[in-house]
């Protein structure tokens, strides 16, 4: 199939790219390099510079080739920054997304695969959280996230456009191949940060509360290695393609991984000591979130399979080690 990856160069697009590349696509990459890295292309897809907030340019883009379908992966995605700079959020993930979605209906295009997030969900009101679990976000972010899940279904029934909107939980790894090694900038995540302070990047590493009601009294997450989510994609695209009926689904690895469990096993792995600090919560942070993927798995076929701690770690240490060497020769 041919398709337009939008948000092709970032961290979790890349990994989209070579799924989709492996799985025989022609992929062609639409990315405004903000966050997007050059080192995250591939030589055998093609690449757009340019950005969702300028229609002109996305329609350059979608009139180069028939594309068959849409990957939409450019958006912010800092909650802490969005309950501060809303007006971001709101332009780039919510009018960037209507651009798309008009110019899907202009150049015919209809499939899209979207990155939606856990954060539709907010404080959870039982575990694990399925797709029926109530939807109250916590911050602007998974606003954005929840009102666009809503677009689409609206443009699935005016505009015939199905979609595949696909909660992501925590994000996490590094190509399991080691084939992609572009490291994310200004990283807020707890994994690229405890890298970060592993390899003298940053300081130290400060661990949002320990008093939680969890086994160590730090936050308990689902992290989903990003080689499972891209390869959640292709089969996304595989089911909208082959049903022709929209799918909204959790990719999470189904188990909990507090911030003390990750930090132990980096340091483990990496040998390094890792400074770390105790201070305060942050706002908005509940305990413990973990998904049920069951969905996934009944109607893709899709469980984690590199979603365990030390792959998870492992594969993030492989690219950050390199880091290291680069610094100090
Ligand atoms: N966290 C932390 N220090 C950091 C970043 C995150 O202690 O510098 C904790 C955070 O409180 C949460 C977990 O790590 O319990 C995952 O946070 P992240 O921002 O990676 O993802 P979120 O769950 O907020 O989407």
């Amino acid at each position: 199939m041919k398709v337009l990856v939008i948000g092709g160069a970032g961290y979790i697009g890349s990994h989209v790219v070579k799924s989709l590349l492996n799985a025989g696509h022609k992929v062609t990459v639409f990315d405004n390099l903000s966050s997007g890295r050059e080192e995250n292309l591939f030589s055998n897809a093609g690449f757009f510079k340019g950005d969702i907030l300028d229609p002109i340019g996305l329609a350059k883009a979608f009139q180069a080739d028939d594309f068959e379908a849409v990957i939409h992966l450019a958006a912010f995605k800092a909650a802490g920054e969005s309950m501060l700079k809303p007006e971001k959020y709101s332009v780039n993930n919510i009018t960037g997304t209507i651009n798309i979605l008009n110019t899907m209906c202009e150049y015919d295009v209809k499939r899209i695969v979207f990155s939606s997030s856990a954060a539709v969900f907010g404080e959870p009101v039982r575990l694990p959280i399925d797709e029926d679990h109530p939807k109250n976000p916590e911050n602007y972010y998974g606003f954005t996230k929840l009102e666009i899940e809503r677009f689409l279904e609206w443009y699935d029934k005016l505009k015939g456009i199905k979609f595949a909107a696909l909660r992501y939980f925590n994000a996490a790894g590094y190509d399991i191949d080691g084939e992609i090694s572009g490291l994310e900038q200004s990283p807020a995540n707890l994994l690229p940060v405890i890298m970060e302070a592993a390899v003298g990047m940053r300081e130290k590493l400060q661990i949002f509360g320990n008093d939680y009601d969890t086994p160590d009294g730090t936050g308990v997450r689902d992290y989903v290695h990003v080689t499972d989510l891209a390869a959640g994609h292709v089969l996304a695209l595989e089911y909208i393609t082959e049903k022709n009926e929209s799918l909204t689904v959790n990719l999470g690895s189904e188990s909990g991984l507090s911030v003390m469990e990750l930090l132990e096993e980096a340091r483990k792995i990496s040998g390094k000591e890792i400074p770390a600090q105790i201070v305060g919560r942050r706002p908005g942070d509940p305990a413990k979130l973990v998904a049920s993927s069951a969905l996934a798995k009944e109607k893709l076929g899709w469980t984690a399979r590199y979603s365990d701690c030390e792959t998870l770690i492992r594969t993030s240490w492989n690219v950050y080690k390199d880091r290291l060497n680069n610094l100090f020769e």
